[in-house]
């Protein structure tokens, strides 16, 4: 789950683009079983049905025709109930098929002023195709054909629909949600990049908590305890320690942190299960992960930057550097996936992508 800021309020993911393409691939469905034997003309109902008419439109195999017309009923997050027609249909519709496309369909207010429209214009016939649909609030006795997603009333945004002006543009359904509390960071990158010295100037500048997977071993594997004797024999080699160990002691470990601004996570997730074990963790707990910061340095210098760190450190997986390619092999096989996993969430924040940053911290 992630969770956005569109002006003064959070959205957090609701329906995803996955599911909505599934929708719209049943209603075209639905649509050209009942009309492929005559050239239907679509209207699209402006603003927010130009993403669904789109994707609509490109899978309709047979004739068609399309057009727009543009009415308002909302403002903010709620409906008016006031209803204008600022773009008519001017088309000729004697003994057309006119399917209505909309992108949502609440009280039924604008669908009675699309019914008033067609009422004179002697269409074949009139149908209404709405992707998302809320059965609590419709008031109206009027038909609706084709419906995507029922919903609960609650106000949603993207894939065309906006909350005040904004939202249109993004792939997935958000809703409202309450501001999170916390500030929880992923820090991300190779072995040695520094994600430990970047958490040591974050924690203070915001005040966070920080966890080290990496640390937390070590300090078992110092204590001798269980969990250090069977993390010792997979760190040693440079191999990550398996999930299930990991994410009981990440668990454990973020469940007995004082009270914070936020958390961050230095070394995990390091696997995508242990990312996806993440997003529910902090969903059950009403947070959710703000993004995953990711640091890059040359991996050339990053073997140097690890054996002149083994020196010192003690650390038996910085001194051997079959060791230290065996981790970067880790790494690279297993973790740098995970950039993809939160760049889908619009969560990631590193060289390339700097679009949300300034929604974020
Ligand atoms: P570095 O980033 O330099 O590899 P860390 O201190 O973060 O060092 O991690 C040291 C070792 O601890 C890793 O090589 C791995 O064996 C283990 N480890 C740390 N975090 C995880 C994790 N999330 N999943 C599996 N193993 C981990």
């Amino acid at each position: 789950m992630s969770i956005i800021k569109l002006h003064d309020k959070y959205f957090k993911t609701y329906i995803t683009a996955e599911k909505i393409a599934e929708a719209v691939h049943i209603l075209v469905e639905q649509v050209s079983k009942d009309c492929k034997n005559d050239t239907p003309l679509f209207i699209g109902v402006l603003n927010g049905s130009f993403m669904f008419v789109a994707d609509f439109i490109r899978q309709y195999k047979y004739n068609c025709e399309v057009s727009f017309v543009k009415l308002a009923s909302y403002q903010g997050t709620n409906s008016t109930g006031k209803i204008k027609q600022l773009v008519g249909n001017n088309e000729n519709l004697e003994g057309r098929t006119v399917i209505i496309l909309e992108d949502i369909i609440d009280t039924g207010n604008t669908l009675e002023e699309i019914y008033k429209i067609f009422k004179d214009k002697n269409v074949k016939q009139l149908k209404i195709a709405t992707l998302f649909f809320k059965p609590d609030v419709f008031k109206k006795e009027l038909p609706i054909d084709y419906i995507g997603i029922p919903i609960p009333d609650k106000f949603i945004v993207g894939y065309g629909l906006d909350y005040n002006g904004i939202g249109r543009n993004l792939a997935d359904i958000y809703q409202l949600t309450s501001k999170p509390t916390m500030k929880n960071i992923l820090l991300f990158g190779p072995p040695g990049v520094g994600k430990g010295t970047q958490a040591d100037r974050l924690k203070e500048k915001y005040n966070l908590i920080h966890i080290s997977t990496g640390d937390v071993f070590r300090s078992h594997i110092k204590k001798e305890s269980e969990l250090g004797i069977l993390a010792k024999s997979f760190i040693d080699k440079g191999n990550l320690v398996p999930d299930d160990v990991t994410i009981k002691m990440l668990k454990s470990v973020v469940n007995n942190v004082p009270d914070s601004s936020g958390i961050i996570f230095d070394g995990f997730p390091r696997t995508e299960i242990q990312a996806k074990t993440l997003d529910e963790f902090m969903e059950e707990k009403g947070e959710t992960i703000g993004g995953m910061i990711a640091i890059e340095v040359p991996t050339n210098l990053l073997v140097s930057r690890l054996l002149e760190r083994g020196k010192t450190s003690g650390r038996l997986d910085d001194q051997d550097e079959n060791k230290i390619l065996n981790r970067f092999n880790e790494y690279f096989t297993k973790t740098a996936v995970l950039k993809e996993y939160y760049r889908a969430q619009n969560t990631y924040y590193g060289p390339g992508n700097t679009v949300l940053k300034q929604q974020f911290l």
